[in-house]
This record gives C-alpha cells, sequence and structure tokens, in this order.
C-alpha cells in the first residue's frame, strides 16, 4: 500500500498532547468546548475531545445528541445497556422502589428486601459451578478491588500471610480503581500513576493472530500459554500465588475471545498450585456471548465472579462478587473470629440499583434474550467478518455480540499503521458522520450492541461500518 498521511493529531485519540500545546480553533456547535468536566479516559485539551458529543436522548438501541442526531449505539453505551435505552420495565422497577424505599444500607446484619432477592437471583443465574454468596458493589472496579481483598482476607484466615500476588494478562482491562487499574494489563492504565502496585503480576496475552509462533496451531499456541503461566508461579514461588483473573473474552484490551483449549490448560494449571480463578464477567455475563456467563462457554470453573454492567442493563450503578463455597465458608469463620468483615460501600445492595437489576435477570429470562442474541449472532458476526479481505483489516474477531476489529498494514501484526495516522479514528469518525457509534483506541474498532439488536439493525450496522471502511481505505491507500 502507498499511503497518505492523514492530518496529525486531528483524528488520533492517541496523540500525546501537553497542555503547551496551542488547540485548533475547532467549531464549537453547543458552547461546550472547554468545558469544566473532568472527563473519564479523555484528554481535555485534545483537538478532538474539545467539542464533546453530548447525548441526550436513547430509543432501543440509538441514541440521539443534543442536536438532534441519531446514533446506532454499537457499544451499548460501554458495553452495558443490554436491554436498550428505553426500557419501561426498568424505568418502574426504579421508580416503584423509589417511591417504597430509597435508600437503606446492608451494614451490620440490616439490609433490603431488593438486595436479598437479587442475591439469591444471582445464584440461581449463575449455574457454570454452585455458588454460595453474593456481595454488592457500584461498580466493576469495585467488584475487582473487592476481589483481592477477600482474598487476601481468605488466605490471612487459612494462615497463609505469604500468599498474595495476583496474576492478570496483558491488555485485559478490570477497572481504574488503584488495584483494578493495576489488575489491568493496559500500560495507558499504569503510566504517570505509579502502578501496577507491586502484587501483580501479568502474564501473556492470549491472542493468537498477534502472538503466534510461525506455524503453531491455536492448542499449540495456549500449551505455550499455560507452560509460560506455570513457570511464571515456579519462578515466583508458588506459595506466593493467591490469585489468577482473566475475562473470558477480553473485551477493552481489543474484544480477543480465547483460543482453544486455553481455559481449560489455565485452569488445570492454577489449580495444580492451589491458585483461586477469578472471572472477570463485566463485559460477558448475562448473555453477550450467548450463554448467560462465560463461564458457561468457556467450561470455566471458578472461585470467584465479578460482574456489573449488564447486570442492571446499566440503568443504575451496580456490580457484585460471587463467591463460593469453600471460600465463604472461611470468610465466615474469620469474621466470626475477628467481629465483622470489615469492608462495604455505603450503597453495597442499594436497594433501587438492586430493585432494577432483579428486573433486568427477569426480562432476560422472560424473553429468552440468549435465544435472541444466538439468533441474530451470525447476522452480526458474519455480516461484518465478511470485510475480513479489507487491505487495511488485520484481524475481525468476536464471539455473541462482541466484535473487534484490527487495523493493520499488509494485514500483519508486526506492521501497525503509524499512530498518527490515527487509522481508527478516522473509520470511528467515518461511523459516526454516518450515524454509528463505535469505540476506537488506537487502531482497535469494538462493538458490542445491545442484546435485544434487530436483524434491520445489524443491516444498517454493516453498511454503515462499510461506507465508513471504504472511506478509510480511500484515505490510507
Ligand atoms: N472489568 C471489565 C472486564 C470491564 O470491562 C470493566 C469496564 O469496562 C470493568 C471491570 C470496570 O467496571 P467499572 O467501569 O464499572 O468500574
Amino acid at each position: 500500500l502507498i499511503h497518505r498521511q492523514l492530518p496529525a493529531g486531528l483524528y488520533s485519540t492517541e496523540a500525546s498532547v501537553t497542555k503547551d500545546d496551542s488547540t485548533p480553533d475547532l467549531k464549537d456547535d453547543n458552547g461546550f468546548k472547554g468545558h469544566d468536566m473532568l472527563a473519564p479516559f479523555t484528554a481535555g485539551w485534545q483537538t478532538t475531545d474539545t467539542n464533546p458529543l453530548i447525548i441526550e436522548k436513547s430509543e432501543g438501541s440509538y441514541v440521539y445528541d443534543i442536536n438532534g442526531n441519531k446514533y446506532l449505539d454499537s457499544l451499548a453505551g460501554l458495553w452495558c445497556t443490554a436491554l436498550g435505552g428505553n426500557e419501561p420495565r426498568l424505568v418502574a422497577a426504579a421508580t416503584a422502589q423509589l417511591n417504597t424505599l430509597p435508600f437503606y444500607h446492608s451494614f451490620w446484619n440490616r439490609t433490603t428486601k431488593p438486595s436479598l432477592d437479587l442475591a439469591r437471583d444471582l445464584l440461581e443465574t449463575f449455574t457454570a459451578r454452585k455458588m454460595a454468596k453474593v456481595f454488592f458493589t457500584n461498580s466493576g472496579s469495585e467488584a475487582n478491588d473487592t476481589q483481592v481483598k477477600l482474598v487476601w482476607y481468605y488466605n490471612n484466615a487459612l494462615g497463609r500471610p505469604s500468599k498474595k500476588k495476583f496474576i492478570a494478562r496483558s491488555k485485559s482491562y478490570h477497572g481504574s480503581t488503584l488495584i483494578a487499574a493495576s489488575l489491568s494489563g493496559l500500560p495507558a492504565l499504569h503510566q504517570k500513576f505509579d502502578l501496577p502496585a507491586p502484587f501483580v503480576l501479568h502474564t501473556d496475552c492470549p491472542h493468537y493472530w498477534r502472538y503466534h509462533l510461525p506455524g503453531e496451531t491455536e492448542e499449540e499456541f495456549s500449551t505455550r500459554l499455560a507452560e509460560n503461566l506455570e513457570n511464571l508461579i515456579l519462578k515466583e514461588g508458588p506459595e506466593t500465588i493467591a490469585a489468577f483473573i482473566a475475562e473470558p473474552v477480553m473485551g477493552a484490551g481489543g474484544v480477543i475471545p480465547p483460543p482453544a483449549t486455553y481455559f481449560d490448560k489455565v485452569q488445570a494449571v492454577v489449580k495444580k498450585y492451589d491458585i483461586l480463578f477469578i472471572a472477570d464477567e463485566v463485559i460477558c455475563a448475562f448473555g453477550r456471548l450467548g450463554t448467560m456467563f462465560g463461564c458457561e462457554k468457556y467450561n470455566i470453573k471458578p472461585d470467584l465472579v465479578s460482574v456489573a454492567k449488564a447486570l442492571s442493563s446499566g440503568y443504575l450503578p451496580i456490580g457484585a462478587v460471587i463467591v463460593s463455597p469453600e471460600i465463604a465458608d472461611v470468610i465466615y469463620s474469620q469474621s466470626n473470629k475477628l467481629g465483622s468483615f470489615s469492608h462495604g460501600f455505603t450503597y453495597s445492595g442499594h436497594p433501587v440499583a438492586c430493585a432494577v437489576a432483579i428486573e433486568a435477570l427477569k426480562i432476560y429470562k422472560e424473553r429468552n434474550i440468549l435465544d435472541h442474541v444466538n439468533s441474530i449472532a451470525p447476522k452480526f458476526q458474519d455480516g461484518l467478518k465478511a470485510f475480513s479481505d479489507s487491505p487495511i483489516i488485520g484481524e475481525i474477531r468476536g464471539t455473541g455480540l462482541i466484535l473487534g476489529t484490527e487495523f493493520a498494514n499488509n494485514k500483519s501484526p508486526e506492521d501497525p499503521f503509524p499512530a498518527e495516522w490515527g487509522v481508527g479514528a478516522y473509520f470511528g469518525q467515518k461511523c459516526q458522520e454516518n450515524g454509528l457509534l463505535v469505540r476506537v483506541a488506537g487502531d482497535n474498532i469494538m462493538m458490542s450492541p445491545p442484546f435485544i439488536f434487530k436483524p434491520e439493525e445489524v443491516d444498517e450496522l454493516i453498511s454503515i461500518y462499510g461506507k465508513a471502511l471504504k472511506a478509510t481505505e480511500e484515505r490510507v491507500a
């Protein structure tokens, strides 16, 4: 390919821009240029961010900005609005609870019925193995921070004070609080934050296309990664390693489904050294992969599970940790010794969030959401994977209703486009101009539409994706 340089910075979401850089005078439609919010994962003075897209209304799989422009929301908010943007039953559940009991806490053996009901419903819904207890948080990050505290508390109770290290994977995303960001394997979450914390180790990212050796099959690749994991455990000392944490399908790291046999092999390794397995199901749970949990799809038998996002279809903040009977028993006996289990948040088990989550789980079951996801997923996956031949696409990957596109030169993971060309950002911009919102991270494009996605919406998504791809090919080639 012969490349034409894209305007530096203009389309790049990754460009490193310092405070001293002058900001081009872009059009400011809505009077929010240089707004007052310190926005998450945003460079406030970066050219692309000075004029934010302000979303005002949602309806099914669509959102509208404050100028009335309509967009197909291919990321379901942030991988979360599983039932779309205006599910009246969720609103009714929240309203009814707000009118009865807007808040009460769950500390000191006081609690509310919605939190107890939701804990029971979650245990019934999780069938990959028998679990015993649920701890509520407000987010996925808090769920993963809670995981670390539970595991440390558990090992202290068992008289294993040195078994404290965590192994996570490169390119994983587990959240952005101090501990969750440490577990995450994305350099941007560590740089300039003095992270990761020293108890966190990172092992290989299981991305076959990018990291397999010449001639290596997926199964052989998985074997090699499991051996690397075992070598890391042996090097550190198994008596120092407490837990391994993994997303069934890696999400924010670029949508990376596991290679064949990967989870069988890593589970065997961690089991061998008495290391707990934590499944971070924050994106995968409740139907995204066509199964209720990623654990079912990949035959994972976890000790602990993190959920959030689709638990309430994103309507209110709530997350949870699902705990195995073995761990729950130890925690109970330890907390009885100490007088309490001193961990929790004011809003752990918030009754309104729980009421919405109870209703969301009910809707998933009543509407056979798994059947719907499984009926729509092939159209979504096959329709988009048909673009794999594009000369600027390295790989399109995904399963169920989650899909990633990675741009690369010569179809090779060894040959990325220069970051300053902003190829992914240009594609994202073209999607947006045509009425489709996608997640752009460098040259990775991610999508995870609502579970209620309709066939005609898949058609629309594919058509806009095709247009944006053509424009990007013309720009680059
Ligand atoms: N874990 C995974 C797998 C996630 O994708 C995310 C968020 O995207 C989190 C944890 C963090 O969740 P939250 O943003 O609710 O803290």
